[in-house]
């Protein structure tokens, strides 16, 4: 059966494909702890579920505004503003089912056929699926360990020019949980200026930065919340990766512009689900913080225990819940890496699955228990003495 072209780009996600061997193996007895999948571990807070539960009771489950109910803008609005430093109005904000459909949505709306887009790599692979459906120009540009997982800037200095339509931002970053520094964002936000190009900046992980770390935003920067996308959404900070709701926060006419997408495509975001959402922002925060001190913790353990094994070294990322240890030394492909740590009872992804400049490294997610990631360690140390 012939497919329609602009779909011929599309790939799994990585870490469902490895999630599904590592079913496989746990069908035929098998014992595998899951360090592949970039979700949190915990449940969503008890009063945000108990919000969307009484919404449904009360009969919140109809059609209501594509771009969101005004009583949850407003609250983005205001917070994300103030987080920013910056003044956004509600009208800016466009509420979704998921963070997805606002990486999406803007690049169909400012991406025209050959118009080039930059992204990250190694990045989520996302990006890369958005801008061929817009039947843009993927062009990567390489996040570099040598400056802590930011872009090479020489090379985005090279790639950038007058054809770039959208420069896409990752900060902190999945998979290398590195954050973009303000000096950087700086030359980037000058560098869109100058070519005149749109920023859609993903910041879903804004909320989980390590060390008391503020993750800096593009948008604060003058002149940029006119050409900046701020992408944000519920499914990390609050664990709601199911509930399907996110946002993004643009200039007025491109959000009305997204409006129209959004009707034409999802309709609207569940009623029940953005009432929740309206609670994890305004109801107590002490879990969302209990979060990141409990990933903070599990970071230290997992990039010593990395530090620890032979022939691999790991920088501290500063956000996320991912390291992204370097292999090279290894002498081993990702890929055949991460089979061998399948097979030896840890599921991880190669970095190769966020693009080539992933190659020689792993996506290892500390979202799990304490105890699981000690037993992941001792399984990953056994493999590499067994097999190098
Ligand atoms: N952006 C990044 C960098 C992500 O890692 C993810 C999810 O893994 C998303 C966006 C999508 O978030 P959501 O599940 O809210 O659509």
């Amino acid at each position: 059966m012939p497919f329609a072209k602009r779909t011929d780009h599309l790939r799994p996600e990585g870490a469902y494909q490895v999630l599904a061997r590592a079913q496989e193996l746990e069908a035929k007895g098998h014992d595998i702890i899951h360090l592949e999948i970039g979700e949190p571990d915990f449940d969503t807070p008890a009063n945000v579920c108990l919000a969307g539960i009484r919404a449904i009771a009360g009969g919140q489950t109809r059609y209501n505004p594509p771009v969101g109910l005004s009583s949850l803008r407003e609250i983005i609005a205001d917070q994300a503003g103030k987080k920013r430093g910056i003044r956004i109005t509600p009208k800016q904000v466009v509420v979704s089912p998921g963070a997805k459909p606002n990486l999406f949505f803007p690049t169909l709306a400012l991406v025209n056929p050959g118009d080039e887009v930059v992204y990250p790599n190694p990045g989520f692979p996302t990006y890369e699926a958005m801008i061929g459906i817009a039947g843009g120009i993927p062009v990567p540009v390489p996040l570099v360990e040598s400056n802590s997982f930011s872009f090479d800037l020489k090379t985005f200095d090279r790639l950038v020019n007058e054809r770039t339509r959208l420069i896409v931002l990752n900060s902190p970053s999945n998979p290398t949980g590195g954050v973009i520094p303000l000096a950087d964002l700086e030359h980037i936000a000058e560098t869109a200026q100058r070519h005149d190009c749109w920023v859609l900046s993903d910041e879903i992980y804004s909320h989980m930065a390590f060390d008391g770390l503020a993750v800096p935003s593009i948008a604060s920067l003058p002149g940029m919340a006119e050409r900046t996308i701020i992408v944000d959404g519920f499914s990390k900070t609050y664990a709601m990766t199911g509930w399907r709701l996110g946002f993004g926060i643009m200039p007025e006419p491109l959000a009305e512009r997204m409006g129209l997408l959004l009707t034409h495509s999802v309709g609207c975001t569940a009623h029940f689900t953005q009432i929740a959402g309206v609670e994890a922002l305004t109801g107590p925060q002490e879990q969302a913080a209990l979060m990141v001190a409990e990933y903070q913790r599990r970071r230290d353990l997992t990039v010593d225990g990395l530090n620890r094994l032979p022939k691999i070294h790991c920088l501290k990322p500063q956000g996320a819940f991912y390291a992204f240890p370097n292999i090279k030394k290894t002498n081993k492909s990702s890929q055949e890496v991460a089979n061998l740590m399948l097979y030896g009872g840890v599921a991880v992804l190669p970095g190769s699955a966020f693009g080539r400049y992933g190659e020689g490294y792993l996506r290892v997610v500390f979202a799990n228990s304490v105890e699981n990631i000690k037993r992941a360690l001792e399984r990953m140390e056994k493999v590499l003495n067994k097999s190098l």
